[in-house]
Parts: structure tokens; C-alpha cells; sequence
């Protein structure tokens, strides 16, 4: 959605509501802070998700946006910045116009877009998406922003305070002499 006054295309979305159908969202330019509306038919059915067991079910903006918020939780963005990611994404969706879209594309696009707004936001929703994929992916994505890529060994969710367990949990796996060792020493001397 470009601004209709500078044409810029990072709009964001104040508020919006849905009466029979039709969908009102009042906008503000991110550049010039233009203020518009926009009424739009709601065409969510008409994007279709195929997910990776192969059962398809409609786009839901509030469902990604959901999520993204999950991974923001307690990160210091800007106002509206999260909405702005999921409004951007259904917004390619329905202008590509495809009736089916593979979840993975939508779970790039917003890994995409957290990547340029937030690092920690980033690396929750990437890990927490990628470990249906593989654990070599998620590892070389923390890897590649110079973060500790501690292997999650059970709680594959870098989430806050499960984070720090993983952290401690590596420092205290460090190795101890196993018991047998230890006596060989003892009578060596
Ligand atoms: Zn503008």
C-alpha cells in the first residue's frame, strides 16, 4: 500500500475494522505521516495456505501476526512496526494473486523481514520455524549473526528464560572425570 501523497510504501496500519465483509483500515505514512484510509474486500479465502502436511487452509493475517508477536515479546520496536510486517505480507499475498501459497514462503517472508528489525525477534521466530525443517538450518542462522549457536538440545525454543537455561545447561555439561578415571589416577599417583 503506497502513500498517496509521497508515494512511499512503508505505511502502517493505526486501526482497522471489518463491517459485512469489507474491511477499513486507517493508515499513516511511515515517511511523510500522511493519514488515509483504505476500504478493501476481504479476500483471505482466496489465499490459500498449503502447509507442509499437505492440508491446505486460508491466510490469516491475525494468526502470523500472532506469532510475531510472540517472538517481539518484551523487544523494544517501534510503534506498529510488528502489524507493519503481517500487513505487508498478506498485502504481497493477495497482489500476487495465487490461490495457493506453501507455508514456507510466508515463514521466509517474515523471517525475512524480522531479520532487518530486530536480531532477537529474528532468531526466536527463525529457530522456533526452523526446527520443522532442520537443526543445521537454525544453527547456521544463529551462527550467521555471530551468536553463541548453543546446541538446543531439548528445548529447541530460544525463548526468554529458556534461553538462559540453555546457556547454563551447556556450561555445566562441561566434562567431568567419569569414576573409573578417576581411580586409574588415584593408584597411578
Ligand atoms: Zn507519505
Amino acid at each position: 500500500m503506497k502513500c498517496q501523497r509521497c508515494g512511499s510504501s512503508s505505511t502502517l496500519v493505526q486501526s482497522e475494522n471489518e463491517v459485512d465483509g469489507t474491511l477499513r483500515r486507517q493508515r499513516e505514512c511511515g515517511d511523510c505521516h500522511e493519514r488515509f484510509a483504505t476500504v478493501e474486500q476481504v479476500q483471505r479465502a482466496i489465499v490459500m495456505v498449503l502447509k507442509r502436511d499437505g492440508r491446505r487452509e486460508p491466510f490469516q493475517r491475525e494468526k502470523l501476526l500472532a506469532g510475531l508477536r510472540v517472538c517481539a515479546r518484551k523487544r523494544p520496536l517501534p510503534a506498529g512496526a510488528i502489524e507493519a510486517i503481517a500487513d505487508d505480507i498478506e498485502h504481497r499475498l493477495l497482489a500476487a494473486a495465487r490461490s495457493e501459497v506453501p507455508s514456507r514462503v510466508i515463514g521466509e517472508m517474515a523471517i525475512t523481514r524480522l531479520k532487518q528489525l530486530d536480531p532477537i525477534s529474528y532468531i526466536r521466530f527463525a529457530s522456533a520455524y526452523r526446527q520443522f525443517v532442520s537443526l543445521d538450518d537454525m544453527l547456521h542462522e544463529l551462527a550467521q549473526i555471530a551468536f553463541d549457536p548453543s546446541p538446543p538440545a531439548e528445548q529447541p525454543r530460544l525463548f526468554e528464560d529458556e534461553f538462559d537455561r540453555l546457556l547454563a545447561a551447556q556450561g555445566a555439561s562441561e566434562r567431568v572425570p567419569t569414576p573409573i578415571a578417576s581411580a586409574r589416577s588415584a593408584t597411578i599417583r
